[in-house]
């Protein structure tokens, strides 16, 4: 992968004149995003900048361990403090996202803003028109990944220290699905032996993240599995859909169901696999693909969504059953095949 050295330059240049940056994160925050964001709060931190993260929604409890995270402004908690924060910015960077759009309740505000913006992300198809600097990288593994590179290439590499690892590395570590997809190339591992270098704990980090869950989503999980798994063979699908009642009995918490997907993706002879929970305005889907099959262009088509070509999430307006319905009639006209 190429990172120009003048984008690099750039990229000083627009952080040498800027007072105020804020970073942004996605609507419903993952690893990735998140990791990207404290990482490079803390070295801009370092150089003496103004950095404030700002989330749309709440982050996941299994990130509620990570250093910094006290720091970040949630929109859903502190709306005004969050849109003061991106328009007084004058510079802004969109963090593991496209498009204004996928900031959720903080799109307003970005489209608002006089400041400068920069993309550091690795989802396809960018918005062009709204950015002055881009660094999209759709064959990366992360974000996190991504924002490594261009420290590294950048007069910023000798900030990194082991807490900015130990941040890149989550978002490497989750998006990848513990170094299993989206990294078929050595570049990755690369990164990853050289995050371990700067210091990262990875047994600690992985148990902090992957063994740390509440009984409820264990619980929660057995439920989809057992009960709400339902699997089309001949059109190689796999879906699980959970009421917002069904969400609930299970506590509800923010990332109850990450990963939940994946299960269904697990099984033998399935390619495409989807989850649907049912959300106070919509349906929120996620869609996973094994092989070639593109569930981002399924998403885009389908369900006003996106992402990447094996993993995107959509959402529907219909009600949950109305919903599955679509999906239903989609799968069996799908020609699917398991590659
Ligand atoms: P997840 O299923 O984990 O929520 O999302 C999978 C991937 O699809 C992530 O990379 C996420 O950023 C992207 N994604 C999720 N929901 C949406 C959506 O509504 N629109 C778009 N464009 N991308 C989405
Ligand atoms: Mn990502």
């Amino acid at each position: 992968m190429i990172i120009s050295p003048n984008s690099i330059a750039q990229l000083e240049e627009l952080i040498n004149q800027a007072h105020k940056i804020c970073l942004v994160t996605h609507s419903n925050p993952d690893a990735d995003t998140v990791g990207s964001a404290l990482a490079f709060q803390n070295i801009l931190n370092q150089i003496g900048k103004e950095v404030i993260v700002v989330n749309p929604n709440n982050i996941p409890d299994f990130l509620h361990w990570m250093p910094q995270l006290d720091q970040i402004l949630i929109h859903d908690i502190e709306g005004k403090k969050v849109q003061s924060a991106v328009l007084q910015a004058d510079l802004i960077f969109a963090m593991d996202f496209n498009a204004p759009h996928r900031a959720g309740n903080i799109e307003q505000s970005m489209l608002n803003s006089k400041a400068k913006k920069v993309l550091i992300d690795h989802h396809l198809f960018p918005d062009e028109s709204y950015f002055d600097l881009m660094f999209s990288f759709p064959q990366k593994s992360s974000t996190s990944e991504l924002l490594f590179d261009i420290l590294r290439l950048s007069n910023y590499k000798s900030h990194i220290n082991k807490v900015v690892a130990t941040h890149i590395f989550v978002g490497l570590m989750t998006d990848t699905g513990s170094f299993a997809y989206s990294c078929n190339d050595a570049e990755t591992f690369e990164s990853a032996a050289e995050l371990i270098r700067y210091g990262v704990q990875v047994k600690e980090t992985h148990d902090l993240i992957y063994n740390n869950y509440s009984v409820e989503r264990l619980r929660m999980l057995g439920y989809c599995i057992g009960e709400k798994l339902k699997v089309f063979p001949e059109s190689h699908a796999a879906y699980i859909s959970l009421t917002s009642e069904e969400l609930m009995q299970y506590g509800d918490s923010e990332g109850l169901t990450e990963g939940v997907v994946n299960y269904a993706l697990s099984i033998k002879g399935i390619c495409f696999a989807a989850l649907l929970t049912e959300k106070k305005d919509k349906i929120k889907m996620s869609f996973r693909s094994k092989g070639d099959y593109s569930v981002n262009a399924f998403a885009r088509e389908h369900f006003e969504g996106g992402g990447h070509l094996n993993a995107a999430g959509g959402k529907s307006y219909l009600s949950l059953s109305e919903t599955e319905i679509k999906l239903e009639k989609l799968i069996h006209s799908l020609s699917i095949v398991c590659d």
